[in-house]
Formats: C-alpha cells, structure tokens, sequence
C-alpha cells in the first residue's frame, strides 16, 4: 500500500523526500519517516501520524541534510501504527523502507532469533532489514538476491547500505515501484505523480529486478544479477493534472473530470459509428467465441462490473458473473479456455484483482483487464488491456475511474452484441452515439448540484439510511451506498427494491432516509410500490429519476430528475447526483474528504 520515495541528487535530499511523500499522501497512510545520508551516516527520523507530524518531530530534533535518502508512508498491515513499527527499519549499517506484507516473516523472524537478532518492532519489515545484516558480506547486490530467495509475500523495497553512501538499491515484486531519472538525479517512487514535479522520465520495475541509483545514475539488474538495459517511460500527464485546480477538493474536481474522461475513453474506440476494441486484439470474432464472462474486481470497480453484467446480459445474452476478486481467488472457480475473465482496477496494481487475473490465466482462460494506470502490474499481466483514459485519481473515493469503466463496459457490450447478431448495425450505431451525448449530459447535472446540497444538508445528522432500486437501479446504488459509506461514515445499504420486505425492511423507522434510484422505465411502476411501502413506514424517500417521471407528490419527498437519455445508459449519469449526495454530505460532516479514515488508495495488499 502506501508510499515509498526516494532521491539521490544535488538538491537537499529531505524537502524532495517530503514533496515527493507528501504526492502521495491521496494513496492513505498512518505514519511516515525518512532515512538520509549524513556526512556518510545513515539518519532516521520517523513518526506515527501525517507527514505535517513527521515535520514537526523533525523541525524539534533537528532537519536531517544530505544529498541521498528513501522515505515511506506506512500503511499497518503488521503491527500497529507507531513511531516504532514506522519505516524506515534496520540499523546503522542497513537501513530499509518497505510496501507490502512478507508472508513467511514468522519463519524468517525465529531463524534470526536464533543468531541472536532482538526484534524492536511488530512488522514483517523488520525481518528483512535483519536478514539482509544478517546475509551482508559486503556486496549490496548479492546479499538482496540472496534475501529474495528467503521471503515470499509481496513487496516494493528501498535500500541503503552505509558502506555505499549516496547509493539507493530498490527492488520490486507485486507492490508497485518505478525508478525515474533527472539530469545528474534519479528518485525511487510508488507512482508517477511523486516525482512529476522534477521529471517526466520513468522506468518501470519488473518482478525482482534490482535498481542501483548511484551519483543520479541509474543501472538496472535481472533477478540473476545480470546488468540490463531498460526502457525509458515519459509520463503523458504533467503536475496540474496531479493538482486540485481550484476545486475544493481532488474528489470534487474528478467529479467535474468524469465527461472529459468519458470523452477520452471513448472516442478513439468508435469507428464509422461503431465499437472497436481491436487496439487490444480484441476482434468481433474473438468476442463471439466467449460462452461465459467473468467479471472480477474490488469495491467501485466491481460495482462497475455489476452495471457492466446487467447491461452486457441484456443485450448481448451472455452470462455474465461477477465476483469479489478476494473470494474469486479462494472459491476455486470454474473456468475454461471458452471463457473471458474481464479484470478491473483503476490503478492496475490491486493485489487481490492481480491473483485473479494469474489463477484465470493459469485455468486457460482468456485475460482482459480494464485499467487506469499505464504500464501497472495487471496491465502487463493480461492477455489484452483496455486503458480508461480519466488521468491520475488522486481522491481514495473513486469517481471518475468508475465512469470510465462504465464506459468501457458499454462499449464491450454494445460489441459483443453486434458480434453475436443480438443487435443491428443500426441499433449499434444508435447506442454508440447515445453514449456519446452522456458527457453533455453530465455537464448539465454538474451545472446544478443545489439538489444535491439539499439532500447532503438533510442527511448529514442520520446514523443509517438504505438506497434501493431494481435491475441497472440496484447496481447502480450499490455505489451510490458505497460512496456515501466511504466519506461520510453514515452506515447505508443497498437493497434490491423488491427484496426489501423480505427482512430489511424492518429497519424503517420514522424520517430514515431511503434513496430511490428509479431510471428504468420498465421497472418503474415496481419501484414505486416498494417506495410506498417504505414511505408508509415513516421513511423520508429521496428520489433520483428521470426529469419527466410522474411521480406522485406522496410517494417522494425530495425528486431529483435528471435529463433523459436511453434507459441502458441511466447509470452513467444516475451516478453523479449520488456522487454529488456523498461529496457533501461529508463536507458537511467536516470529513476530510479525500483522505477517509482507514482507507488506502490503491490496495496492493491481500
Ligand atoms: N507490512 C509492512 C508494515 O506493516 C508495510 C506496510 C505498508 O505497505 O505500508 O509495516
């Protein structure tokens, strides 16, 4: 999870590092520190906390100055956020800052017990920097291979030995890490966006390949120790686009990105009016030759996946199954070489969706991933990547990512559709234009969100509140909850409309909120019912439909309506409001709305 940085360069080493930490505060953490090179010792200073805590413990004890240094967000997977369990880790002669969990740390920690090795902290972190003490003989590159032979688990790492002063080695396998150069400076970062201020020019690690950044040279290493030659990245967004410009928060300003990033997404993907996904090899043909689709996901992208099933089943009769990518992962499931497993994740590196793209593959089946980040981990992995072209997301709560993959869905389905005769080229064409009026439509809501305000200022005090609504409505809610539930901490749950006096109804009390997605036209009458039926029970119904939807004055106390386009399409823009609704109300609630409590941005932890 979380952060790693590091610089070895002219400038003074801990602002950079600061910077550079401070880019990537949006992935959520819960302490950081900061090692450096000075007059060739290894400084350490660390704390729980934001990195304004670190600044102020460092600004008490003195700024650490040099011109080398690694830095970390922590995210606790292993013992509790504390000064001691923060990063970095290891002693005077090794010191090292870590992402991602060492599975066999028990075994490696009872082994260096028994040399005598005392363990100051709780991490899984700790066994590594001993192990490589324990393994140091004087060469840096060998001891790391001999200490990847030891640990299993998932992990990005940066390394300082005190015999190499003004050297950084870094290493990767299943946690993200790229090595990007400046003139006369190279820096070592989780993402792109920490260093984008002093370069565009980056190097993707592969899997156990060892970089060596030494005097602002950098020199690459296989997994056996082989010197090799790698290929330069430029990053295609600059540092505005990383920026809040203007908005009040990141998560505001993504939201008002959501039709330009539709937009980008998907016009190159239209030709002569038609879906075309060829640039991954994904032909009419091969789309027809797919008996079953498996959806598989975490959190917003798997809820993109559920308006994905429904819309993809609909027109195109295909099953469709969708799955949590952690229980996709346990439950064994049946897969064939006939089958495509569509993966999604906005930053391509989330660790349980990278597990179910490797197990799918391993069974034969055909891989495809809808992915945000260029070049991340699950992008590589997959048989053929459908980027979402929405630009960096830098709010934990996902908005835009979920639009552009709305989008890609759409245009999968509209396809697979054609391909297999369910549709006419001319109700091809029809839907593939509607998709391309949803940015005007989108606009038009953002235009004005003083509904949305209202509704915020009316939930803002509640403690629970259900959202429900039928078929591409119930999909659709699910992440209207989930958004809600993310950054405002007010419980909520999505229930399918008709499923609700089964149980849950029972949680209706007097002036409960219920949100009522009713887009669908077909099942519109149904969902009245079930809104009446819980209107009865006292609850204050919040409806979101289309703006002409006759809606009797008893059966809603707030309408929101929104521009009517094809009924298939209503998510992409039923979404905004319910956006919008979660945005302020934790504004509202005074959250801090990008950063939410407990929460990571790109999980790459199981
Ligand atoms: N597993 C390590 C720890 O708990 C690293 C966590 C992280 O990725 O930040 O310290």
């Amino acid at each position: 999870m979380c952060g790693i940085v590091g610089y070895v360069g002219a400038r003074e080493c801990t602002e950079v590092l600061l910077d550079s930490l401070s880019k990537l505060e949006y992935r959520g953490y819960d302490s950081a520190g900061i090692a450096v090179f000075e007059n060739g010792e290894i400084r350490t200073q660390k704390s729980k906390g934001k990195i304004s805590d670190l600044i102020e413990k460092m600004d008490k004890e003195g700024r650490i100055s040099g011109h080398c240094g690694i830095g970390h967000t922590r995210w606790a997977t292993h013992g509790e956020p504390s000064d001691i369990n923060s990063h970095p880790h290891g002693n005077a002669n090794i010191t090292i800052v870590h992402n991602g969990i060492i599975e066999n740390y028990k075994k490696i920690k009872e082994f260096l017990e028994k040399k005598g090795y005392v363990f100051e902290s709780q991490t899984d972190t700790e066994t590594v920097a001993k192990l490589l003490d324990c393994f140091y003989e004087g060469n840096p590159l060998s001891t790391i291979q001999r200490v990847l032979d030891e640990i299993e688990g998932s992990y990005a790492l940066g390394i300082m030995f005190k015999d190499y002063p003004n050297r950084i080695y870094a290493v990767r396998k299943d946690s993200p890490l790229i090595v990007a150069s400046g003139e006369n400076e190279a820096f070592i970062a989780s993402d792109v966006p920490a260093v984008l201020k002093y370069t565009k020019n980056f190097y993707l690690l592969e899997q156990d390949e060892i970089a060596v950044l030494d005097n602002g040279r950098v020199e690459f290493y296989d997994d056996h120790g082989a010197p090799i030659r790698k290929e330069m990245h430029i990053a295609d967004f600059d540092m505005e686009a990383a920026e809040k410009g203007g908005y009040a928060h990141f998560m505001l300003k993504e939201i008002h990105e959501q039709p330009t990033a539709v937009r980008t997404t998907v016009t190159p993907r239209i030709s002569d009016g038609m879906p075309c996904l060829e640039e991954c090899g994904m032909t009419y043909d091969r789309l027809k030759s797919y008996n079953n689709i498996f959806v598989v996901a975490c959190g917003t992208a798997m809820h993109a996946g559920l308006v994905g099933k429904y819309v993809i089943e609909k027109i195109a009769r295909i099953p469709v199954t969708v799955d949590v990518a952690s229980e996709f992962r346990y439950r064994n499931p049946i897969l064939c070489s006939e089958d495509l497993v569509i993966l999604v994740s906005q930053s391509g590196e989330t660790a349980d969706t990278l597990e179910a793209l490797r197990l799918a593959k391993r069974n034969g089946a055909d891989t495809l991933s809808i992915v945000n980040v260029k070049g991340s981990s699950i992008a590589r992995e997959s048989d053929m990547v459908l980027y979402t072209h929405a630009g960096p997301e830098i709010s934990v709560a996902s908005t835009k990512a979920y639009m552009v993959q709305l989008s890609v869905f759409y245009l999968i389905a509209f396809a697979l559709a054609y391909a297999d005769g369910k549709i006419s080229t001319e109700e091809c064409k029809r839907l593939t234009s509607e998709l391309q009026t949803v940015p005007e439509v989108i606009d038009k809501i953002l235009e004005k969100p003083g509904d949305c305000q209202y509704v915020a200022s009316q939930l803002v005090n509640s403690e629970n509140l259900l959202y429900i609504g039928r078929g591409l409505d119930y999909a659709l809610s699910m992440e209207g909850s989930l958004k809600l539930k993310e950054i405002s901490y007010i419980h909520s749950e999505s229930y399918a409309a008709g499923e609700l006096k089964h149980g849950t109804i029972s949680l209706v009390t007097s002036g409960m909120p219920v949100i009522a997605v009713a887009t669908q036209r077909d099942l519109f009458d149904k969902t009245i019912s079930n809104v009446k039926e819980v209107k009865a029970r006292g609850a204050k119904v919040i409806m979101v439909t289309h703006e002409n939807s006759d809606v009797d004055s008893d059966a809603a106390d707030i309408v929101i309506g929104l521009p009517t386009i094809d009924d298939l399409l209503m998510p992409m823009t039923a979404v905004v409001p319910l956006q919008l609704i979660a945005y302020y109300t934790s504004v509202l609630r005074g959250n801090d709305v990008d950063k939410p409590r407990n929460l990571a941005k790109s999980v790459t932890v199981e």
